[in-house]
C-alpha cells in the first residue's frame, strides 16, 4: 500500500466542539477546552502517524465577526486552514440552523476538496430532530457529507477515522513521522494557563489575558518554568492575583498539576501578572504574541 499523508481541518463556530473532538483524533491533549467561546486563538496542529498514514489535523479559532484587530487575525487562521486542506471538517451543533458567514458557504459549495459535515453533540439531541437538521443541511450544503457524533462521548468518531482514511490522498509525509504536533512545549505551557484563567475568571477578564513564557528550563528530575499573564488593564491585575495572592496560586496549581501530567516530569511553575495596555488593539503586541 502507498503511504498517504494530508491536511484535515475543522471548521465550525466557537464553542460547537472542534478541540474536543481534535483531541479526541489525536488522543493527546493538544488543544484546550472550555465551554467558553473563544477558547481557541491559534491554529494548532495533530498529527497522527501510523506505518502507511499520516493524518495533520487543524484545530482552528470558531468562526466570528472580528471586533478586535486580534479576531482579524483570528480568522485569517481560519481561511488560510481552508487554502491548504485535502479534506475539510465542517462541524456544526445540533439545533444550529446556518452558518455566520454567507461566505463561508458559498465557499464550501464551490471547493473541489471533500467535505464533512459533523453534527456534534447529539448526546443532547432526539433521533427525529436529528434526522430534519440532517436534511436541512444536506439542501444548503448538497455536495458535502453528514456525520452525527458525539465528540465528548467518542460516539462515531471511528467511523470519522475510518471515513478520513479513505479520503486521504497518496502522499509521502509531511512532518518526521515521530511528530505530534507543530507547536512548541512553550505554547502547550501558555495554553494551559490561559486555560486555567478562563475557567477561574468570569467575563472580561480571561479575554483581555495573554501568556508568555519567559524561562523554561528543563533540568534533569524538574522542569522550571517563569511565565507571566498580561492583562490590559490595571484593576484587570488585582483580579487576576486576587486576595493575598489566592487567584494566581489556584492558577498556578491547577496548570502545575495538568502540565506534571503532560510532560511526565516534576514541575515547577512560577507566574507574574504584568499591565501591557490594550495588548488586543495593539499590531506589534499581536505579532509578539503570534497572531499576525
Ligand atoms: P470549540 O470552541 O469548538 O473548540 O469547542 P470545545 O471543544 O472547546 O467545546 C465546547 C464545549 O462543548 C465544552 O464544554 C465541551 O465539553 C462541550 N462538548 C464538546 N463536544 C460535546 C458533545 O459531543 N456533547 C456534549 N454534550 N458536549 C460537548
Ligand atoms: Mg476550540
Amino acid at each position: 500500500m502507498k503511504h498517504k499523508a494530508g491536511f484535515v481541518n475543522i471548521i465550525g463556530h466557537p464553542n460547537v466542539g472542534k478541540s474536543t473532538l481534535m483531541n479526541q483524533l489525536v488522543g493527546e491533549q493538544l488543544s484546550i477546552i472550555t465551554s467558553k467561546a473563544q477558547t481557541t486563538r491559534h491554529r494548532i496542529l495533530g498529527i497522527v502517524n501510523e506505518e502507511n498514514y499520516q493524518i495533520v489535523y487543524s484545530d482552528t479559532p470558531g468562526i466570528i465577526d472580528p471586533a478586535y484587530k486580534m479576531q482579524e487575525g483570528m480568522m485569517k487562521f481560519v481561511y488560510s486552514s481552508l487554502k491548504d486542506a485535502d479534506i475539510i471538517l465542517l462541524m456544526l451543533e445540533c439545533g444550529q440552523q446556518k452558518l455566520k458567514d454567507d461566505r463561508l458557504n458559498d465557499f464550501l459549495n464551490k471547493t473541489e476538496v471533500p467535505v464533512i459535515i459533523l453534527i456534534n453533540k447529539i448526546d443532547l439531541s432526539q433521533q427525529d430532530k436529528l434526522e430534519i437538521e440532517m436534511n436541512r443541511w444536506h439542501e444548503q450544503l448538497p455536495k458535502a457529507s453528514i456525520l452525527p457524533l458525539s465528540a465528548l462521548h467518542a460516539f462515531n468518531v471511528d467511523s470519522l477515522k475510518q471515513k478520513i482514511i479513505e479520503l486521504l490522498p497518496e502522499s509521502p509525509p509531511y512532518y518526521p513521522k515521530d511528530s505530534l504536533t507543530d507547536k512548541s512545549e512553550r505554547f502547550f505551557v501558555e495554553e494551559k494557563i490561559r486555560e486555567k484563567i478562563l475557567l477561574l475568571y468570569d467575563q472580561e477578564v480571561p479575554y483581555s489575558a495573554e501568556v508568555e513564557v519567559e524561562s523554561f528550563k528543563d533540568e534533569e528530575d524538574i522542569l522550571k518554568i517563569r511565565a507571566i499573564i498580561y492583562v490590559s488593564r490595571e484593576s484587570q491585575k488585582g483580579i487576576i492575583i486576587g486576595k493575598e495572592g489566592r487567584m494566581l496560586k489556584k492558577v498556578g496549581s491547577s496548570a502545575r498539576k495538568d502540565l506534571e501530567e503532560f510532560f511526565q516530569k516534576k514541575i515547577y511553575l512560577e507566574l507574574y501578572v504584568k499591565v501591557n495596555k490594550d495588548w488586543r488593539n495593539d499590531e506589534n503586541q499581536l505579532k509578539r504574541f503570534g497572531y499576525l
